[in-house]
């Protein structure tokens, strides 16, 4: 047997012997989206928690970072196996968030070994939870004009300004953002990666409300807040090259976390063609829609192996690059035509936001189609992406 496919039984014994039955069969298709932590982090399920512990003094939580770091200092592959372990049974991921996913892999390409020992354990333990300030009224697509203002003073800077569209800000315990610490001859330069604790004097949130009634998002106004200089990730004006790299994470997650298992998009059609379209018992009457769903499973299909064959040169080592955008702009468009047909599909049955006419699949699947609206938006919209292929990953000129 090879050491990985005895890292595999070992794995299987771990989760047998730990995994709480109740969340077994939970993922990824039931509520339950996995534990995102922190201190604001409202009572849940003790198995939750429970599940949490187990993985984290084994390292599971983030199996690749190094075990000084609260990691498992797995392989790329051996994580692998994990999480394809983990997966086979339903169960969520143990930790999740921005601090997993964005600030953590960042920190461990950037950060010092003073903010490594410090704020590495506590995502892995889902202690803290981090949120993201990027853009500004008028730094989104044009991040790098950010205008929110760090002042040196000794040891610290002394921030004001204002970030916007800052998701679970009003949950978060801390921010990663990027400040203006100096005004050079180009804006990407000047601008400094900075952590900051949200119960810093000064920090305040206040939520945007949607149309829907709630919302994930928040603006976020620092009057005066006073940060550490060691706060600082990476060198101070430097903070673009730190603030790309977590970017490329970001994207490739999104890509990725959009990804389904092969068929899975296409099988949910195919059961709400079912229930809406006329059947004949042994297929759909409707030839047309029957291209279209096949023609969407066979795009799905082809984009999930890509996914598997870019997941296996990361196995190889390496940091997710400028081909992270291809990934984002390629999942969020074929979800939001997963979705689009979808409504299709329902037809008038699509239309319902309330009330006892409509099914309760129905009505979620209308929210998450309007979701799905935002997702070529969230992590620099799909225009930008396509100039960073054309830039970055083609090589082709800018545009005169
Ligand atoms: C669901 C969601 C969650 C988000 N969460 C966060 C968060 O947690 N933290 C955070 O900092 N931000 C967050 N954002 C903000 C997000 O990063 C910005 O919305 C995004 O970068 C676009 O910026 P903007 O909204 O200012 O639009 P704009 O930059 O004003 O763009 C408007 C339109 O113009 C197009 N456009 C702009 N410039 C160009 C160009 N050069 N070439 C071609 N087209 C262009 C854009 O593609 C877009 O269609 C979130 C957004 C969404 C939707």
């Amino acid at each position: 047997m090879s050491e990985l496919e005895s890292f595999r039984m070992e794995v299987r014994e771990f989760l047998e012997a730990n995994a709480p039955r109740s969340l077994r069969g939970t993922s990824p298709s039931g509520p339950f989206d996995g534990y995102w932590g922190g201190k604001k982090h409202p009572p849940v399920d003790p198995d939750v928690l429970k599940w949490r512990d187990v993985c984290y003094e084994r390292g599971f939580t983030a199996p690749t970072w190094p075990k000084e770091y609260g990691g498992a200092g797995l392989s790329r592959k051996h994580a692998a196996v994990l999480y394809e372990e983990m997966r086979a049974l339903g169960l969520p991921r143990p930790v999740v968030g921005f601090g997993f996913a964005m600030i953590g892999p960042t920190l461990l390409e950037f950060g010092n070994e003073e903010q490594k020992h410090e704020h590495l354990p506590k995502i892995a333990r889902g202690e803290i939870r981090w949120c993201q300030g990027y853009s500004e009224p008028n730094a989104g697509s044009d991040l790098a004009n950010v205008q929110m203002k760090a002042e040196r003073d000794g040891d610290e800077f002394i921030v004001n300004g204002q970030k916007t569209w800052t998701s679970h800000a009003d949950k978060s315990d801390w921010i990663f953002c990027l400040v203006r610490t100096s005004q050079e001859d180009r804006k990407q330069r000047g601008i400094t990666f900075l952590l900051v604790d949200m119960e810093s004097e000064g920090v305040s949130v206040r939520n945007i409300d949607l149309i829907s009634g709630s919302s994930p998002f928040c603006e976020t106004f620092f009057e005066n807040v006073r940060v550490p200089v060691r706060n600082v990730v990476g060198q101070i004006g430097d903070g673009w090259t730190v603030g790309k790299a977590l970017l490329q994470h970001e994207r490739s997650n999104i890509g990725s976390s959009i990804g389904r298992q092969p068929g899975s998009g296409q099988r949910e059609l195919v059961e709400k063609a079912r229930h809406h379209l006329y059947w004949d018992g042994k297929r759909l009457e409707d030839a047309v829609m029957r291209e279209k769903i096949a023609a969407l499973g066979m795009e799905e299909e082809a984009f999930q192996l890509t996914l598997d064959r870019v997941a296996q040169k990361a196995q190889a080592g390496g940091n997710p690059g400028a081909e992270s955008s291809i990934l984002k702009v390629v999942a969020t468009e074929l979800k939001q035509a997963r979705y689009e047909l979808g409504q299709e599909i329902a037809g008038a049955a699509g239309l319902g936001w309330t009330g006892p006419g409509f099914s309760e699949s129905d009505l979620e699947f209308t929210r998450e189609w309007l979701r799905s609206r935002a997702n070529t938006i969230e992590g620099g919209s799909s225009e930008i992406q396509r100039n960073i292929i054309a830039k970055r990953v083609l090589g082709l000129p800018d545009a005169k």
